[in-house]
């Protein structure tokens, strides 16, 4: 593994309580350490340790590791913020690409999975009967059926959703991007959901 993949491996980020807040990057979470913003959570025995701590540590077998002439580094794969005290949001942005992947790019209402490219937007209740831009409104799929479908609704188009569209909820494992590392399961309590990564 080259220096530059270890500092974009995603670190798993705790409030001041351990609880998760965030999903950043090796190397962001190294400023964060280095600043003393925040300290790296050993998964092993959940000491919270200064870069200075860290820096002593002899990496263990098969952990990935920063070299450079002088220095040998552990990744931190968890990391615990000194002063922050907030709840993640759990708002995940609106947008047609997080509506793509909360669907698995997937058409809703005939199933195929014409690929991140060619999925469109859906607006269930159309714009031009007073249906709104929002997450439980917009549903990806295919052309072929945003097409067939028009300014209708599905019951006027004689078309059935498969899910009813819901507002996802942000989940530290969707946003590792499918970088999933045991050590967090630790700190994370739900299962993830691995096809889904939204950012
Ligand atoms: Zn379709």
């Amino acid at each position: 593994m080259t220096t530059t993949n270890v500092l974009d491996r995603p670190t798993l980020v705790l409030n001041r309580s351990w609880q998760p807040v965030h999903v950043t990057t090796v190397a962001r979470s190294l400023i964060l350490l280095w600043n003393d913003a925040a300290r790296v959570v050993d998964p092993e025995d959940y000491q919270a340790l200064t870069w200075d701590d860290w820096a002593k540590r002899e990496p263990a077998e098969g952990v990935p590791c920063i070299r450079s002439a002088r220095l040998k580094l552990p990744v931190p794969e968890v990391i615990a913020l000194a002063n922050y005290d907030r709840l993640p949001s759990t708002a995940i942005t609106f947008s047609r690409r997080n509506v793509g992947k909360r669907d698995h790019y997937t058409c809703q209402y005939c199933g195929d999975q014409p690929g991140v490219e060619t999925i469109t937007i859906d607006h269930v209740i159309p714009r031009s009967q007073g249906g709104t831009s929002s997450w439980t409104n917009c549903v990806a799929a295919c052309e072929p059926c945003n097409a067939r479908k028009a300014d209708r609704t599905p019951e006027q188009a004689g078309m059935k959703l498969r899910h009813r569209p819901v507002r996802p909820e942000w989940k530290p494992f969707y946003a590792a991007q499918g970088g999933r590392i045991e050590s967090w399961a630790r700190f994370v309590k739900h299962e993830p959901v691995p096809a889904l990564a939204l950012a």
